[in-house]
């Protein structure tokens, strides 16, 4: 259970960007996937030192975030959906933000519009988890409930935005849920939404989507929906949803609209919709997102098996990446364990 045996997978130094014994100083040096020149590249840094809590990271996950992040120019460390293992070997799930706790909106448990902004985002403003090690305060962390292998448990955080949107969206189980958008969002979303008693359909655009969907209980796409979900952050998928949704029903746009998008005016006044925003993961009173999110992770045990496709050893974070891009050979959910 401890550090000895955590199942890591090494492959040769020489694949490093900057391989190689490192310098003859007292700082020890880790492996960590960073953005050189717009390109993912494996690169040598120090391992992190400073305030926050050692996690040994055992499984990070690239998001649709990630690949937008490359053309961006980031300069930390990427990843934000990660899990590891903390040096007494306890295994944890990473909320990904290190708020200020103190502002109007941390007050209130709407931590995820702290006035702090990206910067606390970790693999955005800080770095992030597509590492050997990261640093992240005590408050970020959620064990993992039995039953979770913490190789799968990087999954918790693409829930959480799930199920944060899902509170938000105020999903009842008497009502019709429709998803748009197959990615790794509109799965998430598809089973947060089921977690509420509602019942569940699902439209994707890839084949590997819509088998990983029926897998998880969705049914196909009709009409008329209390509460359509937009899982793919396109204007089409947001007219789309606006056309699925009832006359007075809401959209719950879950999408991370990076280079904006058209609201489908005419439809959304003519029928009444609310379109509800949701980023991110925050708490309702003393229940997190977080830990919702991991309690899902742990009842529906297929969840892992279906929606993480590929796994990759650190070393190979460009293919990795090639691989995540590529949806229509099938990719879902592509992790990296360093
Ligand atoms: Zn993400
Ligand atoms: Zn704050």
């Amino acid at each position: 259970m401890v550090c000895a045996s955590s199942p890591r997978v090494r492959t040769p130094v020489s694949s490093r960007v900057h391989g190689g014994n490192g310098p003859a100083t007292s700082v020890a040096r880790m492996r960590a996937v960073r953005c050189v020149n717009g390109a993912v590249a494996v690169v040598d840094v120090p391992e992190p030192a400073g305030e926050g809590v050692r996690v040994r990271v055992v499984s990070a996950a690239i998001c649709g975030s990630d690949l937008h992040l490359l053309q961006w120019g980031l300069t930390a460390t990427m990843g934000h959906e990660l899990a590891g293992l903390l040096d007494d070997g306890t295994p944890v799930a990473i909320e990904p933000i290190a708020p200020c706790r103190t502002c109007g909106p941390c007050s209130s448990g709407d931590y995820n519009r702290c006035v702090e902004g990206p910067a606390m985002v970790m693999g955005v403003g800080r770095d992030g988890g597509m590492a050997e090690e990261c640093l992240t305060p005590a408050s970020s962390l959620t064990r993992l409930p039995s039953g979770i292998a913490v190789r799968d448990a990087c999954l918790v955080e693409p829930i959480a935005v799930a199920v944060h949107g899902v509170r938000r969206a105020r999903i009842a189980a008497t009502e019709r849920v429709a998803v748009v958008g197959g990615g790794s969002i509109g799965q998430t979303a598809l089973v947060a939404s089921q977690a509420t008693g509602a019942t569940v359909d699902l439209e994707a655009r890839h084949d590997a989507q819509r088998a990983a969907a029926e897998r998880l209980g969705a049914g196909e796409v009709g009409d008329g929906y209390d509460v359509v979900i937009e899982a793919a952050g396109t204007t089409s998928a947001l007219a789309r949803a606006a056309d699925l949704c009832r006359p007075g029903g809401r959209i719950l746009a879950l999408g991370t609209y990076w280079d904006g998008v058209e609201l489908p005016g005419l439809v959304v006044s003519m029928k009444e919709l609310d379109v509800i925003p949701a980023t991110m993961y925050a708490r309702v009173g003393p229940s997190r997102d977080f830990d919702v999110a991991a309690s899902i992770l742990a009842e529906r045990s297929e969840l892992a098996d279906v929606l993480i496709t590929h796994r990759f050893p650190l070393d190979a974070a460009a293919e990795a990446f090639a691989t995540a891009r590529d949806r229509a050979a099938g990719a879902i959910k592509v992790v990296l364990e360093p």
